[in-house]
């Protein structure tokens, strides 16, 4: 298997900084920063911070189901963004990576006819990605473990009677 590439909490803190520094000198000022969940929870948070946007919303998006293993498509599940609230709005969409880049075609996709303007901002995208986003931290060809997602969940309980 090739080399993975590790972005780490530390690292990441940088790479959403200049990312948010790409953006602003770029003169892009967005209304509303559009996250897609649940990786692009993470970016989202850090640009609306750097980039001073309070305005997020959520794009719940499926896709992946194990390294490199995908769905036939990518869909999105509820609550899907209300097109009202994005409404000739400027945004700025959040993702960890553009892969084959068939999320963020499917969010911008969304977008089109109902923003005054969408912009994707992405930590990695890979050479292949059918998207190319305006502002991009890293280009890599190798798979990238994330900080949220290299350890496996938490052991949970069984479920507990919370009303007895
Ligand atoms: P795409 O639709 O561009 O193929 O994939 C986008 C989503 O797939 C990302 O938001 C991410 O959740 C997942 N994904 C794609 N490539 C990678 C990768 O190299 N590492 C990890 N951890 N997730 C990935």
């Amino acid at each position: 298997a090739p080399e993975r590439e590790t972005l780490t909490w530390e690292l990441f803190g940088t790479a959403s900084r200049e990312l948010a520094e790409m953006v602003a000198d770029d003169g892009y000022r967005a209304d509303i920063v559009l996250a897609i969940a649940r990786g692009g929870l993470f970016v989202a948070g850090a640009l609306g911070y750097a980039l001073d946007v309070k305005n997020l919303h959520v794009a719940n998006v499926e896709f992946y189901t194990g390294v490199d293993e995908r769905l036939p498509v990518p869909i999105m599940l509820p609550p899907v963004p209300n097109a009202l609230d994005l409404s000739g709005a400027k945004v700025l969409v959040a993702d960890d990576v553009a892969d084959t880049g068939a999320t963020l075609k499917l969010v911008r996709d969304f977008c089109a006819g109902v923003v005054a303007d969408v912009r994707c901002a992405v930590v990695y995208e890979k050479p292949h990605s059918t998207v190319e986003c305006e502002y991009v931290w890293r280009r890599t060809d190798r798979w990238i473990n994330f900080p949220w997602s290299t350890e496996p969940p938490v052991v949970q309980r069984e479920g507990q009677v919370l009303d007895a």
